[in-house]
């Protein structure tokens, strides 16, 4: 099942558009199922989650951490990941930094953008991206390469398509400001409901997880 989807999903995206799988809560099997099936990029939201299954899938993917990334996790983080999508602060980007000069790795990066203004959820405000890329562009072993929403929780997808112009509209300038060392190449967002939307919006990564692999198990 979670093979077949996979596959019908990859024939049916623009050549440009990355399937991005948001793996929490599967088992290392459902996982690999998937990267069989051609999936590239394994998305985990928690350090720990992410260390067990990938000491039995390794390398045969990239590891990128999609969720809210607690400060004291981070050494563990920039270690196991290929690049940290949720980046929403100068103090958690430092540290990402910090971590990475100890081991001579440079970071690859998104700007996680709190498009739907909306006080509970993480990210940074629209109008306060600009600025955080001006300072993180200067931390040498961060690459910024883009950015990320997550956009309002709802049934509708077109809820969420406001939330998708803003970032998209950010995107673009910031891609014309062309701040020494930020790289506007990936724009992650949309989830399984609304990921049609999000690539007519200008999505090049998109994030499944339900759609994939079936509703989420109770953790
Ligand atoms: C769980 C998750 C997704 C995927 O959500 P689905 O609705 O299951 O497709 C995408 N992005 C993030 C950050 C997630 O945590």
């Amino acid at each position: 099942m979670i093979g077949q989807t996979v596959r019908q999903i990859l024939k049916s995206l623009p050549d440009h558009v990355i399937l991005e799988a948001a793996a929490k809560t599967r088992t290392a099997d459902e996982v690999q199922t998937a990267i069989d099936a051609g999936i590239k990029i394994i998305g985990y939201n928690y350090v720990q989650e992410a260390e067990r299954i990938f000491e039995i899938i390794g390398n045969q993917a990239q590891w990128h951490s999609i969720g809210h990334l607690q400060k004291n996790k981070v050494k563990r983080a920039v270690n196991l990941f290929d690049m940290i999508e949720t980046v929403d602060s100068l103090k958690l980007a430092e540290l990402i930094d910090q971590n990475c000069r100890e081991i001579g790795k440079i970071m690859p990066v998104l700007i996680e953008v709190n498009s739907g203004e909306e006080s509970n959820k993480t990210g940074v405000l629209p109008t306060e991206v600009e600025p955080l890329v001006e300072k993180i562009s200067r931390l040498k072993n961060i690459k910024i390469s883009g950015l990320m929403t997550m956009g309002p929780f709802s049934a509708d997808p077109e809820d969420s398509r406001p939330s998708f112009k803003v970032t998209k509209q950010i995107f673009d300038f910031l891609n014309k400001s062309a701040i020494l060392n930020v790289e506007m190449k990936y724009l992650s967002m949309g989830m399984s409901n609304s990921y049609k939307t999000a690539i007519e919006e200008g999505a090049n990564i998109i994030r499944l997880g339900t759609i994939l692999f079936g509703e989420r198990r109770k953790r």
